[in-house]
């Protein structure tokens, strides 16, 4: 019993540290695709100064604590949004961990990284560009079906799976795909009507496809309204808050948020999708499926 602690604890450790070092590379990823630069070439180096940055100015978590933000070659300072990118994937990586040390289970185990990975870039990406780049929203939702027909477990629950369930399996992915791609598209459309101009990106279209491509279709429609509460959750007191500074030092509004302003519903719907799949998703099949079985 208690080396099987031992090794639970081990492995929840390490998946911390890889976390954060996938963690860091999505920080890579996230600043210099969309600027179309190579992710691979040149190596890390300093924004502002153009300093090659050592390996061990470089580690994940530690850089950015022991240096207080600062980055260690000229004044820049490093937003703390590349330490909450690492520290989150240190988390997620170290939940899947624990996942792995009770089921033993390989390929859930990569799936669940790789999903969380790609949901995160998105997020991100689409949070400070508000552009969803096609190869992680549609590349994914092609990787997803591509997946699904060889791994039926992540969307049925069997283990020795046959030819047949293989491809139902993949058809469960193309249509979790093309249903959340349409519900969103035509939600989009009513609300572009409503309001007289785009609501909805072809971004956020395509992301949904992907999350449905991963997740099937119960996952993309909780997405889809996960995503929408979410955004009420998370918007509205920051939108109350910027209300009440401004009344108080009647300072202009620009560049807040507002009613009907531009908000990125992309890092909503990857939240949303990531939470899904990480761990709701029993449930909301369940709701799902007394829901059916009513008719
Ligand atoms: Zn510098």
């Amino acid at each position: 019993m208690s080396d099987f602690y031992l090794n639970s604890n081990l492995l929840v450790y390490i998946g911390f540290i890889v976390g954060g070092v996938f963690g860091s590379f999505l920080n890579v990823c996230a600043y210099r695709i969309p600027i179309g630069k190579s992710v691979i070439t040149p190596k890390s180096h300093c924004p502002n100064c153009g300093v090659n940055i050592p390996w061990y100015r470089n580690l994940p978590f530690f850089t950015w604590i022991m240096q207080r933000g600062m980055a260690g070659c000229c004044s820049f300072k490093i937003p703390i949004r590349y330490w909450l990118v690492e520290l989150i994937m240190g988390l997620f990586f170290a939940y899947y961990a624990y996942l792995y040390s009770m089921d033993s289970d390989l390929f859930s185990l990569i799936i669940r990284a790789s999903f969380t990975w790609l949901m995160v870039v998105v997020a991100v990406i689409d949070f400070e560009t508000m552009i969803i780049p096609d190869r992680f929203s549609a590349g994914g939702a092609f990787a997803g079906i591509l997946l699904s027909f060889y791994f039926p477990a992540m969307h049925l629950e069997i283990y020795n799976p046959s030819p047949w369930e293989h491809f139902s399996s993949g058809m469960q992915s193309v249509l979790g795909m093309l249903i959340g791609s349409a519900l969103l598209y035509w939600i989009g459309a009513v609300a572009q009507i409503a309001i007289g101009r785009e609501a909805l990106g072809e971004g956020d279209v395509k992301l949904l496809g992907c999350i449905g491509a991963f997740c099937g279709w119960q996952g993309a429609i909780f997405a889809i309204f996960g995503g929408a509460l979410l955004g009420t959750v998370l918007i509205l007191p920051v939108m109350f808050f910027q209300r009440l500074k401004a009344s108080q030092s009647c300072e202009s509004s620009h560049s807040k948020i507002e009613w009907g302003g531009e908000i990125p519903f992309g890092p909503l719907l990857a939240l949303a999708g990531l939470i899904y799949h990480a761990y709701a998703s029993v449930y909301v099949d369940l709701w799902f499926n007394s829901f059916q079985s009513n008719f």
